[in-house]
């Protein structure tokens, strides 16, 4: 279907229940970005992973050359869970965002239950999006530990 060093952007192979969050979000940040960035909407840089391209990952700074961007070889983006939101100026996915940008994407992820998750470290920008989707995130368990770690998830 896909190879290890292309990103799945589609929203159809996340899954059913986190769809319609996901749909939400986007709404929100174009409807965001059309009054505070003009010109940009949102987009969805990575959706549903293989595994295959988890583990692909991971290696990536470890027993491959490069910078790591991973932490987990157990992502939520393997169970469907997690897609990464990202600003788009036309041309596709960017992290060039503004902080306010962000601050908006935080918002509408705990406006629709969900939860965002630092996926680089903190100088990078946050764009991930999970968590157990019969909690709210009030209740969600802390993640603490090796877990608080920024990296891919
Ligand atoms: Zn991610």
């Amino acid at each position: 279907m896909s190879n290890v060093d292309t990103a799945d952007r589609s929203i159809d192979h996340l899954y059913p229940e986190f769809r319609p969050r996901v749909t939400a979000i986007l709404a929100d940040m174009d409807e965001w970005c059309k009054a505070n960035w003009p010109g940009h909407k949102s987009t969805i840089s990575e959706s549903y992973r293989t595994q295959a391209r988890q583990d692909w990952l991971y290696a990536q700074g470890r027993t491959r050359p490069g910078d790591i961007v991973t932490w987990t070889l157990h992502s939520s983006h393997s169970s469907g869970l997690a897609a990464d939101i990202v600003g788009d100026a036309g041309n596709g996915p960017t992290w060039n965002c503004p902080d306010t940008f962000w601050e908006a994407l935080t918002r509408s992820a705990h406006a629709h239950g969900m939860q965002r998750i630092m996926d680089y470290s903190d100088r990078l920008t946050c764009h991930t999006f999970n968590g157990p989707l019969t909690t709210t995130p009030r209740t969600m368990p802390r993640r603490r530990g090796s877990n608080s770690k920024p990296g891919t998830r």
